[in-house]
């Protein structure tokens, strides 16, 4: 059984569809790549499972509960933890005061995330908006995981960070993965994502075009479907 399933999702903003058909799923463990070209759909199908834009039609099932239609606030509660695109933290807050403001359930404390992300204790005082960027976005992955997801989103985690940072941050979530943690990721750096993902969807024009193992997506169908 799936933790996610997403069955023929159309989702609209306004009277414009951006969202024709979108299916995925996500099985108890698994690190799944949510791919496409810009302004294929990835971050609608994302704020769509959200609640954050609510799909007209379709269905969402999340630990064997459909929460298409349900508000964002009880979609998180039901154990969604979002690392939205944009890095997204309190600025006035401290490191320390951001992690525990999003703190929820056991697992995931103050001290675990620090050991993920050595730089965050080296901040701990600071405020969030003195941070650079890498380490705002180790911020907004440290919130959401102190939420003690079941399932953990990353849209576009790694996007314009210095490679040093995004070595850092592709090590992290390695870990995560080999503690068992289920994640659905948007990445646009192929390799990292690719070598990281236990299936890959493929978006094109708001429907899944593709689905397999990133074995299964050749050079021939990353050249057709990602332009690569
Ligand atoms: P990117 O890689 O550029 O972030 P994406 O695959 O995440 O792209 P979306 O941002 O989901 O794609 O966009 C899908 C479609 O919906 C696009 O045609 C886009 O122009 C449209 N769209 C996205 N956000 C809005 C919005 N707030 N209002 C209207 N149309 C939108």
């Amino acid at each position: 059984m799936s933790l996610l399933d997403v069955r023929n999702v159309e989702t609209f903003y306004g009277a414009s569809q951006a969202l024709f058909g979108v299916s995925l799923d996500v099985k108890e463990g698994e690190v799944v790549a949510l791919m496409g070209r810009n302004g294929m759909g990835k971050t609608t199908t994302i704020s769509s499972i959200f609640g954050l834009t609510r799909p007209r039609s379709g269905s969402i099932r999340f630990a064997d509960r459909e929460i298409a239609g349900m508000l964002p606030h009880r979609i998180a509660r039901l154990g969604l933890g979002l690392v939205p695109e944009g890095r997204r933290c309190f600025p006035n807050l401290t490191v320390s005061e951001n992690l525990m403001a999003a703190a929820r359930g056991e697992d995931w404390t103050f001290e675990k995330v620090v050991e993920l992300f050595p730089r965050l204790g080296e901040r701990r005082d600071q405020y969030a908006d003195s941070l650079s960027g890498g380490e705002q976005q180790m911020l907004a992955i440290g919130r959401a995981l102190m939420t003690n997801p079941r399932l953990l989103v990353l849209d576009e985690a790694t996007e314009g960070l210095a490679p040093v940072i995004r070595h850092d941050i592709w090590r992290a979530i390695a870990r995560l993965k080999a503690e068992g943690q289920s994640i659905l990721i948007v990445d646009k750096t192929l390799l990292e994502l690719l070598a990281l993902a236990d299936r890959c969807f493929v978006l094109e024009k708001g429907v899944t075009v593709f689905e397999g193992s990133p074995q299964a997506l050749t050079p021939e169908l990353q050249d057709r479907y990602l332009g690569v």
